[in-house]
């Protein structure tokens, strides 16, 4: 298989910039993204930009939020007593932490911490963001019919179980 299609394996590198152009995060610091196409894997601009591409193909794609992580939803921050924490040590702002919530598991981050109260905000860090990806193509493979059931990818940069 050559081009990215559905249930293709592609390993690529990619570097995310905010629209002033500020690199916000790159896989070049952290290994090859390995992902599933067609599964809902990636944020859906950047899989559509992706299809029909192959090995070894650069290019860069404008992404505007409701095609990355969407808008952000103010009724996802919230304030609560720094008794809550009590069990955290060294709070701070800027500290990512995860919680037990009706909804399950939510990841948030520690956004303000002032006169006992702490404000944390379970958005996306990249909601409401419009972005640019640089994205290299390094390698696409077929997937395993293990890995099509699954619903990711196995083996390098994917799940070892
Ligand atoms: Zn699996």
């Amino acid at each position: 298989m050559s081009t990215i299609e559905k249930d293709s394996v592609v390993e690529l590198h990619y570097t995310v910039k905010d629209h002033d152009g500020e690199t916000l995060e790159s896989s070049r610091e952290n290994g090859a993204l390995h992902y599933l196409h067609g599964h809902n894997n990636l944020i859906p601009g950047l899989e559509n930009a992706l299809a029909g591409r192959k090995a070894g193909d650069t290019f860069m794609v404008d992404i505007v939020a409701d095609e990355a992580y969407g808008q952000r939803n103010e009724t996802m921050v919230h304030t609560v007593d720094i008794e809550s924490f009590a069990h955290i040590e060294d709070l701070s702002v800027g500290m990512r932490l995860q919680g037990q919530t009706d909804q399950g598991v939510v990841a948030f981050m520690v956004t303000d911490i002032t006169d006992g109260k702490v404000t944390v905000d379970a958005n996306h860090p990249l909601a409401g963001m419009d972005l640019k990806f640089d994205v290299d193509v390094v390698s696409v493979r077929e997937a395993s019919a293990e890995e099509i059931e699954h619903g990711h990818v196995h083996g390098p940069g994917g799940h070892h179980h």
